[in-house]
Order: C-alpha cells, then structure tokens, then sequence
C-alpha cells in the first residue's frame, strides 16, 4: 500500500478536526479528497507529510510510519501545501535549486522538472512574475524534484482561471499515470476530471470511499449539453433513448440517455439538424452528483 490511515484522530483544542478516519490507497491510484472547507483535509495532509503529528491511530506512506520514521516519509512523499507558498522574491531555478539542497537531490533533476511541467520559458523569471498557474507548475516541479512515489497535493486547482485550470488537470492527469496522488478539493468536478477514486470527508469523518467507476449505472448516461439558443423541451423529446430532460439554465440542459451507445456525438448531429449549435456537450456521473449534495445538506444539519 501506498497510503495507509488507520484510526486516525486529531484535534485542535476541543475541536476534532478528524475522527477515527481509516483508508488505504494502492500503488498507482490516483484518489480526490472531496470535502468542503473545514472538513479537515488539509489537516489529514499535514499528518501525512510528517507536519502534524495524529492523537490516536496511525498512518504509513511507503510502509512508512509517519511519528516512527518521519524522514523516510518525506523521502517518499512529494507535497504541495495549501496555497502553495513559495518565495516570491526568489528565481524559479533559485527556488528549485533551494529545493533541491533540502531534499539533497542531485542539480541535474531540475532542468528535469523544468521540461516536464512546461517551465522552460519561465525558468529565469522571478516567481513573483509569474501567474498563478504557473506558479502551481512551480510548486508541483518543487514536489516532484526527489522523485517520489507518493504526491499529496492540497487543492492545487483552487483559485485558477478556466484556462490554468484545465492545463493543471492535465499535468496532474499526466503526472498520475506514473505516481500516486492523494489531491484535496472542494469542488466535485475536480474529482471527475482527475481521479479513480473518492474519498468523502465530512466534519472530520470519512462518509465515502469508492471508485467512480462504480458510481456510473450500467446502461445509463448523463449528459450535461449547453445550446447557443433557446431550446424547448419538445423538440429535445425527438431525441432517441431519451429518459429525461431538465434546463439546468438558460440554454444548458441536463439530459438522461438509456442506452449503452455514447450520445455525444448523436447530441452533436441533432443540434446540427435543428439549426443549433452544441457548444458544450459533457458527460456526467451522476451518482457522484447527488452523493455530493447529501452530504453538503447534512452540513446545514
Ligand atoms: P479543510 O482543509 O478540509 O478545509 P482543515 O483540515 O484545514 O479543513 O480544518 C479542519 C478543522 O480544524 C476546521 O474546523 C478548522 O477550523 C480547524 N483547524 C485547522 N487548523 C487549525 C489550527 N491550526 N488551529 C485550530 N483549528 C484548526
Ligand atoms: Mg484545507
């Protein structure tokens, strides 16, 4: 295992910001911490990375116990704090060759960070210029520097504009194909985009883990598609294997296919033929959708 939490409690004072909270993660698995603010993530992440130390229980990164042996943990783990905090005043190299003396990892492994997070262009600039998704890249290049088994990156799509944010998925979808990465998030699409798996943290209690896969029904299909017009709900009826039809908002619609055949590009044709245009067409895992939402209601509880 890469990720081992057994029983692990904490508190601030009288506040538990985690109860007995118990998971494992599988070599190569590429797992989102879903949960809103206050539900104790970043506190999990912290106990991971050896910054906390846990009250009760225990946890192993690498077959590493986190208090028992707190340097192999951070050889195996590669972190990206919350609100990723860099030196601002610093070069990117500088920050990085800095990075590098405190995981006393070879200099060579920075032009290898460089390319690999697309940071060639920017390496010479001061961090303070650069923008935010580039200063993510930086952060993630500082974690990856010692070539760890393990990445634990604390909302790293949080605060990025649309455009930073899909190059960061993708970095990070990419980074996932050769590591395992625990990443927090608030944001369920977050997790859609990214993971195999979700963790659900609520309160300080873990209220689900499972892998989306088996959150897709068989057979059932969820489409979430944004029209450049004004559609009535009539004409989308025309549409075959069409089980349901909501407008989410002005020209966006919700819409449930039963069948096992992809309707994207069927969405795409019939938006064609009724002169319109589909300017987005997603598919959906719905059963994460309403998970979501129950536990967000039992927050208001
Ligand atoms: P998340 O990352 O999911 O937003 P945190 O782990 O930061 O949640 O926080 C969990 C709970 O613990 C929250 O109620 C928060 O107010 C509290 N908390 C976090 N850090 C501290 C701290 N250093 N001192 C006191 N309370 C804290
Ligand atoms: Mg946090």
């Amino acid at each position: 295992m890469s990720i081992e939490v057994q029983q692990l409690s904490k508190s601030y004072g009288s506040e538990k910001a985690l109860k007995n909270v118990s998971f494992s993660i599988g070599s190569g698995e590429v797992v989102g911490f879903l949960g809103p603010n206050g539900a104790g993530k970043s506190t999990l992440m912290r106990i991971l990375t050896t910054y906390l130390s846990p009250d009760e229980g225990r946890a192993l990164v690498n077959g590493h116990d986190v208090k028992a042996e707190p340097m192999k943990v951070k050889r195996s783990v590669g972190y990206l704090p919350e609100n990723n905090p860099l030196y601002s005043d610093l070069y990117v190299k500088e920050y990085l060759s800095f990075q590098c003396g405190i995981h006393k990892t070879g200099r060579q492994r920075i032009d290898e960070v460089v390319e690999q997070l697309g940071l060639r262009d920017h390496a010479s600039k001061k961090i303070s210029q650069l923008s935010k998704g580039y200063k993510q890249r930086v952060g993630l290049a500082a974690a990856l520097l010692h070539d760890p088994e393990v990445l634990i990156l604390d909302e790293p799509t949080t605060g990025l504009d649309p455009n930073q944010l899909a190059e960061i998925r993708e970095l990070i979808r990419e980074i996932g194909k050769t590591k395992t990465i625990l990443l927090s998030t608030h944001i369920m699409q977050e997790v859609e985009a990214m993971c195999d798996r979700v963790l659900i943290i609520n309160k300080g209690t873990l209220v689900t883990d499972t892998k989306l896969k088996d959150l897709i029904t068989e057979g059932e299909q969820h489409i979430e598609v944004e029209f450049d017009l004004v559609v009535e709900e009539q004409l989308l009826r025309q549409l075959p294997h069409l089980e349901k039809a909501e407008n989410v908002y002005d020209t966006t619609w919700s819409l449930v296919f039963k069948t096992e055949k992809d309707m994207r590009s069927e969405l795409f044709d019939f938006a064609n033929n009724n002169g319109l245009k589909a300017l987005k067409i997603n598919k959906k895992i719905q059963n994460l959708e309403s998970m979501f939402r129950e536990m967000t209601r039992n927050l208001q509880d």
